[in-house]
């Protein structure tokens, strides 16, 4: 059976001299994993060869998922050329989509996390002018994980304490937050005794966590040590250290 999707390229590593085996996160199928014959000829039935990170109109034949999908076409859109010309803002979106690849499962579709991921890859991609580019990239990358945690039902819960559900609202402001990535989500001071793995966080995280609207708005600094706990809890989830995660959370 013939399947066209829209499809953003998640994975991709060479099978043979001419052919490499790729995944793709597409969005009404979910990830898929295919082979793509002869993708790496001159003359390639895919716009040349696949890359992680370029998206477009995809057409496949489905196995049914037992084994390996075959790619007949791919209709590459103008790749995000910006991602390529910063470091940290490459490696911002392969660790999202290192994150896409590892988190959600073969042909589970989750439209609106695909359609988020592509917003992601383009907003990062119109950072390369900003005065500062880092903080900006930051900010984009912590919402779109906060996304895919919800979308895949893994929403940490940030607005009460999940122990004893007395919530973080303005009241609370200056109080002692941690966040735990057993409990998923935050805890108050006086619960905090019982998850030997929170962590502490200054009150400019704590509001963020808080209030999310505050993220796009904080500083460098803040943002630093909120990636950095997410990665933490990215961690517990996947049971080792996402990949590219040394590459964010560095210095
Ligand atoms: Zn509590």
């Amino acid at each position: 059976m013939l399947t066209k999707d829209l499809a953003i390229c998640i994975r991709a590593i060479d099978y043979s001299e001419t052919s490499q085996i790729v995944s793709f996160f597409t969005r009404a199928t979910g990830k898929i994993d295919a082979i793509a014959k002869g993708s790496k000829r001159p003359k390639s039935p895919f716009d040349g060869p696949i890359e992680v990170l370029l998206h477009g109109n995809i057409v496949f034949v489905d196995s049914g998922g037992e084994k390996l999908a075959t790619l007949t076409e791919f209709q590459q859109q103008p790749a995000l050329i910006n991602l390529r010309n910063n470091l940290f803002m490459l490696y911002a979106c392969l660790f999202a989509a290192e994150l896409v690849n590892n988190l959600t499962h073969d042909y589970d579709p989750h439209p609106e996390l695909f359609d988020s991921f592509l917003e992601f890859l383009h907003n990062a991609n119109e950072q390369h002018s900003t005065s500062n580019q880092q903080r900006d990239i930051l900010a984009l990358l912590i919402l779109f994980q906060l996304t895919l945690l919800r979308e895949i039902g893994l929403q940490p819960i940030l607005s009460h304490c999940v122990n004893c559900k007395t919530s973080h609202d303005s009241r609370a402001v200056g109080r002692e937050i941690y966040f735990s990535s057993t409990a998923n989500g935050l805890i108050c001071r006086d619960c905090e005794p019982s998850f030997p793995d929170k962590i502490r966080l200054t009150k400019e995280a704590s509001a963020c966590l808080t209030r999310l609207k505050q993220i796009s708005g904080s500083d460098e600094k803040t943002l630093k040590e909120i990636e950095k706990v997410i990665v933490h809890h990215l961690t517990g989830l996947l049971g080792r250290v996402p990949k590219m995660a040394k590459h964010i959370i560095q210095g």
